[in-house]
């Protein structure tokens, strides 16, 4: 019986799915140019273009471990990408930031769950943190960019996201005009913990991009303040090269 309504249907389906596409075609948020049915968001040539890090499977200290040696001890890092200025990887960024992409950033967020899934390094993670942004950055923009790649994450990895446990104090503007050591300062005191308990012994912190680390870094101080013992891991959609 069932099998005699998809044959019903299905074709039906196919008609309505073609006539959407007709109206809203599907196209390519770099290169715009059409979609086909098993793209998402981006062409097959488009994600080509972009360079992958491959930290997953190096055995050594990546140029991500490295960013933060001496400055806080972490777990494990990742970043399936490399930024890079005037590169398809800047326009994708701007667009899951400013553009109102979320199912972008819940694609890229399950994008990076399926590549750390296939990684041992990454079994030991409990939970996930995004990083948090103001409220009414948050209002204005509709998401939390990291929010979403977390999302996109936890069903891939099958493990919770942990909101509101790191709050947002400031709606900072200035911050990229200053230099590293003054950005520092001022990131330590972005950030305060929210009233719930991390009751898990490693969680990572989700980001969308990593230039200097700093903020980051003033995230993963505050948890370990307040939990000397947490494991803390980062995962990060691109990091500056
Ligand atoms: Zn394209």
């Amino acid at each position: 019986m069932h099998l005699k309504i998809d044959k019903i249907t299905a074709p039906l389906e196919r008609y309505f799915e073609g006539f959407q596409h007709l109206i809203f075609p599907n196209v390519c948020l770099q290169c715009s140019c059409e979609l086909s049915r098993f793209e998402k968001h981006i062409c097959a040539f488009c994600w080509d273009k972009l360079q992958r890090t491959y930290f997953e499977s190096y055995e050594v200290a990546s140029g991500m471990d490295q960013l933060f040696w001496g400055r806080i001890e972490l777990s494990e890092t990742f970043a399936l990408y490399f930024f890079e200025k005037e590169k398809p990887i800047q326009d994708i960024l701007h667009a899951l930031k400013y553009q109102f992409k979320a199912p972008l950033g819940i694609h890229f967020g399950e994008v990076m769950g399926n590549t750390i899934f296939k990684s041992n390094k990454y079994k030991t993670i409990e939970a996930l943190i995004p990083v948090p942004i103001h409220p009414q950055k948050r209002f204005l923009r509709g998401y939390n960019q990291s929010e979403l790649l977390a999302e996109g994450m936890a069903t891939i990895l099958e493990i919770p996201i942990l909101r509101n446990v790191v709050l947002k104090k400031a709606n900072n503007a200035s911050q990229t005009r200053k230099n590293r050591f003054l950005r520092w300062d001022n990131a330590s005191e972005q950030f305060c913990l929210g009233k719930i308990d991390i009751p898990y012994q490693h969680i990572a912190i989700v980001d969308d991009v990593i230039t200097t680390g700093s903020t980051l870094e003033a995230m993963a101080q505050l948890l370990r303040s307040h939990y000397p013992d947490l494991q803390i891991s980062l995962l990060s959609f691109a990091i500056a090269k």
